[in-house]
């Protein structure tokens, strides 16, 4: 292993020299598939993993249901405090965690660590939720009665995560999933196996402080097979799951056939308008984290960009310089801010989207190719892409398919009405923004005849959201909300209790039913 990986691994106390368990439980363990986890920068096999068997799913399961008969008569400011050492846990190896992150999915440094920030953040979040994850007392039509709202733990909770956010979709969950009272089982991405046993290490090691069992935040890694049994399982509650449309739609069908709940975060599809007030020195930079931060793969990246006629120009010209300054990068390296695609498969589908652009006759303004000079020749690095189609035919495939890569597609406009139609015109509905200063078209757009979405910025890119508010979109995005907000509502069972305290029991509705 090159000392580049080995010192992140052992900061960790990651074994080197031997393959790794994937399975916690309570114990690890993993008698499954062997999968290799692999460097996209460089190349390199960071570690071989012992995946879940189906044994050891039904297994961790089976704890998992224990673990929360255990957990569920836990108080829950009690349950908060675990949540508070679980943040102390975190915050501790922050650094080394980001490191990992950015090593294994290859997103760049501060945006591996701002992952675990994130993690950190909900856990604060969670701490206070704790003690405000309150029912309601609901006015009765009977005399002597009263109604209680009551939110109880629910049971056991699954997490299916994608490889882009390999710790921040799964602090969310858990955080908010161990404040409700329940059990937790994760199953994370095949691609980025090492950062989840990584962060289960160091939650197991604070539960194992409090005797409590493992299993409350059990770990099976994986890929498609673990994550059928789970989703499958009538002994899971909740299946939280983030990852593709594609998956999403196989994975929200199953879990509805067995009337199981089901939070889904899918694809995104997420549109910038700017207008012909805007600042542009806001909105440029703006655009361009928007739609090359995390090489192209956030589910919030920015792929469509409509510009007002009157500064399409001048815009282009500005994004441009700035695409024309990027050099990819070692993403460790403090300097960088462009790191390589997670693999090589990610690779394939930036290349045959752009021969479908060049085949539909696009401009394509800026990249389209792999760079002639790479940090390392293993690495997955590609030139974020600026293209111009012909058509603004948003049933197009280049306008209504989320592609997972940095490619930005321009479209020119004369009205916002004509702009918000096209935000609202694909199937998918996450994230959207517009560029203005003109409050007539803020009011347009944060309103009924404004962007569909479920995140809808002001002079703020389509990326970057913060854990207070509650994350998610609509449509064909699945109309999931996890983090903040109301978010922790479905992460509980609710009860209605009707009591009666009075020495009559009339019927609601003034029903008489008297022999
Ligand atoms: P993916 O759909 O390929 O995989 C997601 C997860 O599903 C993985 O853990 C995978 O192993 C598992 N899986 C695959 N087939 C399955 C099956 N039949 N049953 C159960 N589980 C199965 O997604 P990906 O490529 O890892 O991630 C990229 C996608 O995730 C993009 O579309 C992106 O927009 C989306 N994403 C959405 C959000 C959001 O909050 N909306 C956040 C991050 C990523």
């Amino acid at each position: 292993l090159s000392s580049r990986a080995s010192g992140i691994l052992s900061a960790l106390n990651i074994p080197t020299n031997q393959e790794i368990s994937g399975v916690y439980d309570g114990q690890w363990k993993g008698s499954g598939e062997v999968v290799e986890s692999v460097c996209p920068t460089t190349g390199e096999i960071l570690a071989r993993i012992n995946t879940a068997s189906p044994a050891d799913v039904s297994g961790a399961l089976t704890k998992s249901r224990e673990a929360y008969l255990q957990f569920r008569d836990v108080p829950a400011p009690r349950r908060g405090e675990i949540l508070r050492q679980i943040r102390e846990g975190l915050a501790i190896k922050r650094e080394e965690l980001g490191a990992l992150v950015t090593l294994e999915m290859g997103k760049i440094r501060t945006e591996g660590v701002g992952e675990v920030q994130e993690f950190i953040d909900i856990c604060d979040y969670a701490v206070g939720l704790s003690r405000m994850m309150n029912g309601r007392v609901v006015a009765s039509e009977r005399p002597g009665h009263t109604i209680l709202e009551v939110p109880n733990p629910l049971g056991v909770v699954a997490v299916l995560s994608a490889f882009n956010f390999p710790v921040a979709v799964y602090g969310w969950n858990l955080a908010l999933s161990l404040a409700a009272g329940n059990a937790t089982i994760w199953k994370p991405s095949p691609t980025t196996p090492l950062t989840s046993i990584a962060v289960t290490s160091i939650v197991a090691k604070v539960l194992e402080k409090n005797n409590l069992p493992g299993a409350l935040a059990g770990l099976v890694t994986g890929g498609q097979p673990v994550g059928e049994v789970l989703v499958g399982s009538k002994e899971v509650e909740l299946v939280s799951f983030t990852g593709s449309e594609r998956v999403g739609r196989i994975v929200g069908q199953a879990v509805v056939s067995r009337f199981g709940k089901s939070i889904l975060e899918l694809g995104g599809n997420n549109a910038s308008i700017v207008m012909p007030d805007a600042d542009l020195s806001l909105a440029v930079p703006g655009v361009f984290f928007g739609a090359v931060g995390t090489a192209g793969q956030r589910c919030t990246s920015t792929r469509r960009l409509f510009l007002h006629r009157d500064i399409a120009d001048e815009f282009l010209e500005r994004l441009q310089k700035l695409y024309g300054a990027l050099k990819p990068g070692d993403p460790l390296e403090t300097d960088t801010l462009l790191g390589p695609m997670h693999t090589p498969a990610a690779v394939n589908l930036y290349k045959s989207t752009i021969d479908y652009l060049r085949s539909i006759d696009a401009d394509i303004l800026f990249g389209g190719k792999e760079y002639d000079v790479t940090p390392y020749d293993g690495g997955n690095f590609v030139q974020p892409t600026i293209a111009v189609p012909k058509s603004v035919d948003m049933s197009d495939r280049i306008w209504s398919t989320e592609t997972f890569a940095p490619i930005l597609n321009v479209a020119i406009f004369d009205e916002l009405e004509e702009a918000i139609r096209w935000n609202n015109a694909v199937p998918q509905g996450l994230s959207s923004s517009l560029w203005t200063r003109d409050l007539r078209n803020v009011g347009k757009w944060t309103g009924p005849s404004g962007s569909d979405a479920g995140i809808v910025n002001v002079n703020a890119g389509t990326s970057g959201a913060e854990i207070g508010a509650s994350f998610g979109g609509n449509k064909s995005t699945g109309w999931g909300r996890e983090s903040g907000g109301d978010a922790w509502k479905q992460y509980v069972r609710w009860s209605a209790c009707t009591i009666n305290f009075s020495n009559e029991a009339p019927l609601a509705q003034g029903v008489n039913f008297n022999v």
